[in-house]
């Protein structure tokens, strides 16, 4: 689906505007129907067995006023509220403040560029962090959000969009060797080794998503397959 093509360049996306961001949550919550089963999987092995259904969950109610939105920061605003109302496991308050603060970096703005996309994806990982307290290597979703902006940021243009998708990717396979030390999986302790995170695995589609509505002819990959 092509959007806005004034927000194009020659080269690609220059800009988001409210349909493009509204295009990427509708997306996603897309993608969850389809992964609904392979996240409560993962989960199902090294938690609650609940993550793919506390994603789908929050994600349909929040996407269902969506429309009423008439600029990204509000988008991204009632996501944030849908998730929290919803989503009562660990996920749905750190993706809310994610998405919170994102709203916050974006307040005043019409057209997202990519460095503006950066700087809020920055602003929603410092969030997670405060809020939940992990950092890299704790086998969490900030394993996936820390490398993918860190990609974005030092390459605010389409290869870096598609880079970070990859890096996101590559971060939540990652995920299946290391040991647990946040959220429900670290009770298992070194029994959480051999798994991908749920959290990691859901982030990574999210970043994908984004990818595949900034880039022209960009498709998801099915690399979801390799993460059972
Ligand atoms: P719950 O663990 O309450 O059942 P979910 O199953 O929906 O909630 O979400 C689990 C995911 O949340 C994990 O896979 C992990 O990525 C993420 N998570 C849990 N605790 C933290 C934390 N402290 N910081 C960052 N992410 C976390
Ligand atoms: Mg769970």
């Amino acid at each position: 689906m092509r959007l806005h093509m004034h927000l194009r360049g020659a080269r690609g996306i220059r800009a988001m505007n409210v349909e493009h961001v509204r295009a990427w949550l509708y997306g996603y919550r897309d993608r969850l129907t389809a992964v609904q089963g392979l996240l409560d999987e993962l989960d199902n092995r090294i938690g609650d067995g609940d993550h793919g259904t506390n994603m789908l969950r929050g994600f349909r109610a929040a996407c269902e006023h969506l429309g009423e939105a008439t600029s990204p920061s509000e988008v991204l605003h009632k996501v944030s509220m849908g998730l929290l109302s919803t989503v009562g496991g660990a996920s749905g308050p750190l993706y809310a403040t994610a998405f919170l603060r994102m709203s916050q970096a974006w307040r005043g703005m019409e057209n997202i560029s990519i460095k503006d996309l950066a700087n809020g994806l920055n602003a929603a990982l410092a969030g997670i962090q405060q809020r939940g307290g992990a950092n890299v290597g704790d086998k969490t979703m900030v394993d996936v959000w820390a490398p993918a902006t860190e990609c974005m940021s030092g390459d605010p243009t389409e290869h870096g969009v598609r880079e970070a998708s990859r890096a996101a990717r590559q971060a939540a396979l990652n995920t299946r060797q290391l040991v647990a030390r946040r959220g429900r999986a670290s009770y298992l302790g070194e029994r959480s080794v051999g798994t991908c995170d749920p959290g990691s695995v859901s982030s990574a589609i999210l970043f994908e998503c984004l990818a595949i509505t900034l880039v022209d002819g960009m498709e998801a990959d099915p690399w979801t397959a390799q993460v059972l």
